[in-house]
């Protein structure tokens, strides 16, 4: 990729409260025969951020209109409630998190638009649980 031009944002689809690294996503990831870990980002629940793939590596998490080619993917702890329904289940330190992240991938790479995975068409899934393209419109 030479230039993102998307930030993608993805929940871990993992149940409220339970904290995850981007080792153990890694670890998952190269389970279902992907590479390494297919994200770019992972914020955990106390709103730390973990490194998976470099900004411009190819990532592998969403094949549908070449999203991984096309964008930097952001992917916090989370995704499920307790009972194991979709929902928003961000921290406020995942949320501050999240903010900074796009605010520094937009000063590395220009003012790229926010979506959520089931944002992008094709994607039949809740992912990441909420609207993120409207909630960072105006950033
Ligand atoms: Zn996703």
């Amino acid at each position: 990729m030479n230039k993102p031009e998307f930030i993608l944002i993805h929940c871990s689809d993992t149940k409220e409260g339970a904290d995850f690294s981007a080792k153990d996503i890694d670890a998952w990831h190269r389970a279902r025969g992907f590479r390494c870990i297919g994200y770019h980002y992972v914020v955990r629940l106390d709103g730390t951020y973990e490194r998976g793939r470099q900004d411009l590596e190819e990532g592998a998490h969403c094949v549908q209109e070449s999203m991984n080619r096309r964008s930097v993917a952001i992917c916090y702890i989370g995704g499920q409630s307790k009972d194991g329904k979709y929902a928003d289940t961000r921290t406020p330190e995942q949320k501050r998190t999240i903010i900074t992240l796009i605010r520094t991938l937009r000063g590395r790479y220009g003012n790229l638009p926010v979506l959520g995975h089931r944002d992008v068409k094709g994607v039949a899934k809740a992912c990441p649980c909420f609207d993120a393209a409207k909630e960072y419109a105006n950033l």
